[in-house]
């Protein structure tokens, strides 16, 4: 002990010794001060500063990103992604370009908002990588925040009046791959009986959840719509989606990874308000074999997610088929498919129906028209292709009828 005293007091005489000790005081009074300074930021921050995350698993997500691209934030961002998207009806590809990772500020309602936009790459687990838009701002409350997502979701819901989004299988998950503009119910002339008839069927049930929850029966519903080619079957659909705000699930069995894991996994996790669309159903399989070897389905694990455990609640899921003959019983047995719709050639009145649709007010020629062509001898697509052909006359589109007859199906 005495010896380390005799060294303090003759290193304290030393002015290395002095200066160094000096400096170590200097070194512990900042790194006291940044300490400090960490807890009182951290403090502040965490008493000013308010967060909302939003994963790219999550519907909201896409409405987030489409209201963020639509406001014209990032103009002089000088670090933007450009991303292709092709709308159907349009012959050019949209150029639209979305922030880069990484972070980002606007101003929303007077408020600067730090916008920081997070890709966590793919683990062992997961079989895609995420991304996860975190929104922040120096606010007493989350509802400056929350005010940006009600801005996204108004925005979408008033694109949802005009458009339908049409969302197709990735792997194993479901990517809005494009919008549709809606089509009117009235441009689709059917009998007018099956019309009512399917949209009162499909009102009925998406009113009825809590009755069917009451009753302990799977909230489900399946229809098929058969009938020769070119008869409304897909037009129908769309325009049902568009009439209650819906969006279509296209399912392609013979997509390139789809196997019977994937499919499990997509009909349980199917957007909200989603109709599933498996089209022409009779050449996917044939005596319940897959009709396209290198498909990797299988039939049982279809009727599976269709009615059976792995099926998922609150769906609406349509089939077309060009020919329900060929389809196997198993399939369209009640549980699995609830109604089927005939879709049949065109009627007389159909006919006439669609001349006036073409040239409305034209009632006596639309008569005409209906009389030259042989009830239920073409199909509507053949007289819509007709009837298109002679756009702006009438009077031409009567006088040329042979050309029509010429796609009598009967001949
Ligand atoms: P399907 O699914 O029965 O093969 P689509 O719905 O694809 O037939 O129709 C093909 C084309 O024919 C579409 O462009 C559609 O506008 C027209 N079409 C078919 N049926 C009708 C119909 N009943 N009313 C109006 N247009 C129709």
């Amino acid at each position: 002990m005495e010896e380390i005293l005799q060294y303090f007091s003759t290193a304290s005489g030393n002015p290395f010794f002095t200066s160094s000790m000096a400096l170590m005081a200097i070194g512990a009074v900042l790194a006291s001060l940044a300490t400090l300074y960490h807890f009182a930021s951290d403090y502040v921050y965490s008493r000013m500063v308010v967060s909302i995350s939003v994963d790219s698993d999550d519907v909201c997500f896409d409405w987030l990103e489409s209201w963020i691209e639509k406001q014209n934030f990032f103009t002089n961002t000088r670090s933007l992604i450009a991303e292709t998207e092709w709308k159907s009806g349009e012959l050019l590809a949209l150029l639209k370009f979305v922030p880069d990772m990484g972070d980002h500020y606007f101003q929303f309602e007077g408020k600067w908002v730090w916008m920081t936009k997070i890709k966590e790459q793919k683990t062992a687990a997961q079989d895609r990588s995420t991304m996860t838009i975190r929104l922040r701002t120096i606010a007493s409350s989350t509802e400056p925040l929350m005010r940006i997502l009600s801005a996204a979701r108004d925005m979408r819901q008033e694109q949802m009046t005009k458009e339908i989004e049409i969302w197709t299988a990735a792997n194993d998950y479901w990517d809005s791959e494009f919008t549709k503009s809606k089509r009117p119910l009235s441009s689709v002339i059917l009998d007018e009986k099956i019309k009512s008839d399917m949209l009162n069927d499909i009102e009925t049930f998406l009113q009825a959840k809590e009755w069917y929850v009451a009753r302990g029966l799977p909230y489900r519903r399946g229809y098929l719509l058969y009938g020769p080619p070119g008869c409304g079957k897909s037009s129908s659909l769309f325009s049902i989606a568009g009439h209650f705000q819906m969006n279509i699930c296209v399912l392609s069995l013979n997509g390139a990874n789809m196997n019977d894991h994937a499919l499990g996994r997509l009909m349980q996790s199917l957007p909200s308000r989603a109709i599933v669309l498996l089209e022409d159903v009779d050449c996917l399989f044939v005596d319940r074999k897959i009709g396209v070897d290198s498909a990797k389905v299988s039939f049982s694990a279809l009727l599976n997610v269709i009615d059976g455990v792995s099926a998922g609640e609150g769906r609406i899921i349509f089939m077309t088929t060009n020919h329900k003959e060929r389809l196997s019983k198993a399939l369209i047995r009640p549980g699995r498919i609830d109604r089927q719709f005939m879709f049949d050639l065109a009627t007389k009145t159909q006919l006439s129906a669609m001349f006036e649709l073409f040239y409305p007010g034209e009632k006596e020629r639309a008569e005409e028209f209906a009389s030259l062509v042989p009830d239920k001898g073409v199909s509507p697509a053949a007289v819509q292709g007709h009837l298109l052909n002679y756009r702006e006359n009438p009077r031409a589109a009567i006088e040329s009828i042979s050309e029509l007859l010429m796609y009598d199906e009967r001949m």
